[in-house]
């Protein structure tokens, strides 16, 4: 039976991709090493649509979130996290462990993050505004533009994470000020995890000289000197790069613009699909719905469909926490067509209790 991996993340991975990573060991102080890093920042660079240099980190997306807060906050100081669903949460917890003074502005699951709302929090002490781009416990994206125009003339950064959305979901880093963004392998780049991404503007470059947090290993200013050599300070996955570096040629030889209506497709047609079959899906606006996973209601259902599209060899992921009973997790991340949107509908008609 054929396997359709359509997980939230890690996502599937290509076979190309796999082929890729079937090779001899390179040091990653060698030229070789060297130019691959340079094809991988040279894309980030296209994804993130950013003039900045985008860095990569040897972690999961957590790693990029942690290495925004210590390089880019002091102790004590305020900023406000919108919540929607788990990984905001995650944000807001990981800034509390740092000690920085977090304001959450919640929403309710399904919801996206509305601009006034957050807005109303952002005072002349805010020092940063915590964002994430595409809520993967929910399946919401935000407006990140919006926020951007909002943010860029106060004294708030804008942090974005876009680890479920980049390479799924437009971004424009420049273009909608955004100060800080991060990524990960795993997700829209359909590579295996191991490394993560961040860039960071001029603003937030100013926020470095400042921030009295300590940090070693994400120590950005390592990863900006040796940047310059097309190099990361310490060992990175060097495996996940040439993963990364193969993905990226898939990505732009589909043709980026192509691969962002591939997403918008195949939303699309899972949407009005699962409409058709009786369920219904957990954003409540469907502008607002995310464009690399759809979250599907089904109640009481969930858990009992989740292993029934496994039993037929169709791999999604359940909701998380409450949600868990009332709510699965279609990805549609990467490498997913729409034959594959077309067998998960086919096979979900097919559930019977
Ligand atoms: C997957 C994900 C992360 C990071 O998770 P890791 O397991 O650390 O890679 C962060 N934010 C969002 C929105 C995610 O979907």
């Amino acid at each position: 039976m054929k396997q359709r991996i359509m997980m939230v993340g890690p996502t599937d991975v290509p076979e190309r991709v796999l082929d890729a990573m079937h090779r001899p060991s390179i040091s990653h102080r060698s030229p070789e090493y060297m130019e691959t890093h340079q094809r991988v920042r040279d894309g980030l660079k296209k994804i993130f649509q950013t003039e900045n240099e985008v860095y990569i980190l040897t972690s999961s997306g957590t790693g990029a979130m942690e290495a925004a807060i210590q390089n880019c906050f002091s102790f004590g100081d305020e900023v406000v996290v919108a919540v929607m669903g788990d990984f905001s949460d995650q944000f807001a917890r990981m800034a509390e462990a740092y000690q920085l003074k977090v304001r959450r502005v919640k929403f309710e699951a399904g919801e996206r993050a509305d601009v006034d709302t957050v807005m109303a929090q952002v005072t002349d002490a805010t020092k940063g505004v915590f964002i994430i781009h595409n809520e993967s416990s929910t399946g919401v994206f935000n407006d990140l533009k919006a926020f951007g125009d909002r943010l860029k003339d106060t004294n708030a950064l804008l942090i974005a994470d876009s680890v479920s959305g980049a390479a799924g979901l437009p971004v424009k880093m420049d273009e909608w000020n955004i100060d800080i963004l991060l990524s990960s392998s795993q997700k829209a780049l359909m590579t295996p995890a191991g490394l993560s991404f961040i860039s960071l503007n001029k603003r937030a470059w100013d926020r470095v000289e400042s921030s009295n947090i300590p940090k070693y290993y994400f120590d950005l200013r390592k990863a900006r000197d040796f940047q310059e050599k097309n190099q990361t300070p310490n060992t990175p996955a060097v495996y996940t790069v040439f993963a990364v570096d193969e993905a990226l040629k898939m990505i732009f030889e589909e043709g980026y613009d192509n691969v962002i209506r591939r997403h918008e497709e195949n939303t699309q047609r899972l949407i009005a699909g699962v409409r058709e079959l009786g369920y219904g899906i957990l954003p409540k606006e469907d502008a607002g719905a995310s464009r690399t996973l759809t979250a599907v209601t089904a109640k009481g259902k969930a858990k009992k469909i989740v292993a029934f599209l496994q039993s037929e060899g169709i791999i999604v992921n359940g909701g998380l926490g409450n949600l868990a009973e009332d709510m699965f997790r279609v990805g549609i991340m990467g490498h997913v067509y729409p034959e594959d949107v077309e067998a998960f509908l086919d096979t979900l008609a097919k559930f019977k209790e």
